[in-house]
This record gives C-alpha cells, sequence and structure tokens, in this order.
C-alpha cells in the first residue's frame, strides 16, 4: 500500500493506494502551520490511522508547499512551524521508513505523467499550476527536476520581459518572494483580475474577470488577450530551456477553456522555427495530484532503498 501526504496552508490530506495507483480512500485534518511539534503529531496520527487500516506499514510520501533542500530540510515554505527541522530524517524515524519529501508542484507533475494521468508515460513534462500563484515543476527524462537547490521549475518567478511592460504598458510589481515584475503577479488568478483592472475592469477575482469576458466586455477581453500573451511567452521561455513535449496546466484557471484552448496559439507566437511546440493539456487528477504525486515518489523510494 502507498500513502500520499500533501500539507496545505490550512489542510492536511492523506490518501491510500493500492499497486494499480487507485485511489481507496482519503481523509482531512487542519494543519497547525505555526507550530511544528502539533504539525508532526498530526502527521502520526494520520499515518497510523493508515496503517491501522491497511494493516501493515505502506510506503509514505510527503508534498509540501516550500523548497526542500538535498539534505532533505525544508527552505522555504508558508509554514513556519517547519523551518528549521530537518524534516526527512525526523520524519524517516518518526514513522520508522524511507519518507520522501517533496515539492507540491513536483507532485503534480509526477502524478500527471503517471498511470492514468494527462501526460501518462510522457518522458520530458512541465506542469504549470495557475491558482492563486503560478507554481510549476517538470519531468525529464522520467524523473522529477529538482536541480542543485531543489527550486527547478520556478517559472512563477521569473520576470516578465520588458517588451511585455512596454506592450501593455504594465505597473512593475513587488512580488512575495522579494523579486520583481515577477510573472505570478500577472498570469496567476489574482494576476489575471488585476490585468482586468489594468485595462479599466471592475473587479477583484478571476471570476469576475471571467464573467466579464463570457459579457464580451472589452477591458475583459484586453485583459484576456494580454494574458493570454504574457503565458504564451512565459511558457515558451520554459520550452526553449527544457524542450518539454507536453505541458500540463493545472490550477483554477485550468478550469477555463478560453486559456486552455487558446495556449498552444499564443505558446507558437513565442517560439521560433525549429522548435516543436509541445502538447497543452488540462491536469486530469486537478488538486488531487498532490496525494497521489507524494505516494508516487514514496513508492519510488521504498524500492530504491530496497535495492
Ligand atoms: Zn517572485
Amino acid at each position: 500500500m502507498h500513502y500520499g501526504i500533501d500539507i496545505g496552508g490550512t489542510k492536511i490530506e492523506i490518501a491510500r493506494f493500492d499497486g494499480a495507483w487507485q485511489r481507496l480512500d482519503h481523509w482531512r485534518e487542519p494543519t497547525p502551520a505555526d507550530d511544528g511539534e502539533a504539525l508532526l503529531e498530526t502527521l502520526a496520527a494520520m499515518v497510523a490511522e493508515a496503517d491501522r487500516r491497511t494493516g501493515n506499514a505502506g510506503t509514505l510520501g510527503i508534498g509540501i508547499p516550500g523548497v526542500i533542500d538535498r539534505q532533505g530540510n525544508l527552505v522555504a515554505a508558508n509554514l513556519p512551524g517547519l523551518r528549521q527541522v530537518s524534516l526527512v530524517r525526523t520524519l524517516a524515524k518518526r514513522f520508522d521508513r524511507p519518507v520522501a519529501l517533496e515539492n507540491d508542484s513536483r507532485c503534480f507533475i509526477v502524478s500527471e505523467t503517471g498511470p492514468g494521468g494527462s501526460a501518462e508515460g510522457v518522458e520530458h513534462a512541465f506542469g504549470a499550476i495557475l491558482g492563486t500563484g503560478a507554481g510549476g515543476g517538470a519531468v525529464v527524462g522520467g524523473r522529477p527536476l529538482r536541480g542543485s537547490g531543489g527550486f527547478a521549475g520556478e517559472w512563477g518567478h521569473l520576470p516578465l520581459s520588458a517588451s511585455a511592460i512596454a506592450r501593455y504598458d504594465l505597473p512593475v510589481l513587488a512580488c512575495g518572494c522579494g523579486l520583481e515584475g515577477c510573472l505570478e503577479s500577472y498570469v496567476s488568478g489574482p494576476g489575471v483580475a488585476r490585468l482586468y483592472r489594468h485595462f479599466g475592469g471592475e473587479g477583484l477575482t478571476a471570476e469576475q474577470w471571467h464573467a466579464a469576458w463570457q459579457a464580451k466586455e472589452s477591458s475583459a477581453i484586453s485583459a484576456h488577450e494580454c494574458h493570454l500573451d504574457l503565458l504564451g511567452e512565459a511558457l515558451g521561455n520554459v520550452v526553449k530551456l527544457l524542450a518539454p513535449e507536453v505541458i500540463v496546466v493545472g490550477g483554477g484557471l485550468s478550469t477555463l477553456d478560453c486559456v486552455i484552448d487558446e495556449l498552444p496559439g499564443a505558446l507558437s507566437r513565442h517560439l521560433f522555427a525549429g522548435i516543436a511546440l509541445p502538447r497543452v493539456v488540462r491536469s486530469y487528477f486537478g488538486a488531487a495530484s498532490g496525494v497521489r504525486g507524494a505516494a508516487m515518489q514514496g513508492a519510488a523510494l521504498a524500492t530504491s532503498s530496497d535495492e
């Protein structure tokens, strides 16, 4: 049996999968985000319950919204309670089994390139998650790409190009990461709402922008065109670097046909002759990709430690 855990800012989800990657059950607990010890206790209780249901110890993978370095330390996350903890060692000791700890965006693309995913069996794929932020992760040669510091795939914190800023007269916004002009501020859910206001619309959310776009409001149409152009340019940069065969789009904005269907065209305008246009697909597992990808990483780690 394989367990996947997805630690979010407000809730922790655990799921049990069988050997064919069918999900047997799943449940949630609130995240004690500020209290590291309470968080470990919650995880321990969830794993104990999973073991009780299974009848023995399953493999364990944990997805977390943060950067995990090569030593298994969490170096950046919105979980203050878990900073400065050697998480992999602490967890492996606590649960008496190897524990895979993985960034949740990387869990997303591992799940989507795994059994039943939207890019099943694809060896070179990029996952772009357009939700409250713009996260991402790559699978290269069939393996998740972590890079040296564990942060490979952070396309949302690439800067907006000077030509895009000039073309749309965009403000250069400060990003929560400490840099300025990060794409995330313009292409995420809150980002497209910001573009809508930039073009004169009145609305604070992506839903309001989308409703106005459906009503053919001109500021919403301008925001849509600008948003697609910025996304095309950003993902075009990803294509030039990683040459993925498929780009899997997840997150709230991926549910909108006007984003998914027009993205290949927007992308092609930012590529040059000789570069193959990747397929753009909507994620199959959506938000459930976190626990699934984490469980897959846990299973892979258990296999490699048995060898
Ligand atoms: Zn940033």
